[in-house]
């Protein structure tokens, strides 16, 4: 995959249904298949916001982004999901640590 092809593509990280309960689930949000291990993960309405300019959309849930995210890479992470990943993983500590 050249450049050009990787500017076009939103990467958006999501909880698993399976880690998230009650409080931790926006209101309105949508069921979706990570990308890389399938496993179902929630969509809140701000995420699908966040990446609505991009043709192309790739879910991944969180233990499969921990690996991926680097300072220079361009996912597309709202302040509000940030917030909700910060939270996802201080609850989530066999995540491991942020390197
Ligand atoms: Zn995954």
């Amino acid at each position: 995959m050249s450049d050009d092809d990787e500017e076009k593509i939103a990467y958006l990280v999501c909880g698993r249904v399976a880690d998230m309960h009650g409080d931790s689930i926006a209101t309105g949000s949508i069921q979706m298949i990570c990308g890389t291990c399938r496993e179902l993960i929630w969509v809140s309405p701000a995420s699908m916001d966040a990446v609505a300019q991009y043709t192309e959309r790739r879910y991944l849930c969180i233990p499969c982004a921990i690996p991926k995210i680097k300072p220079d890479s361009k996912f597309v992470m709202t302040a509000k999901q940030q917030m909700e990943f910060l939270r996802y993983v201080s609850q989530n500590q066999s995540y491991g640590e942020f390197d």
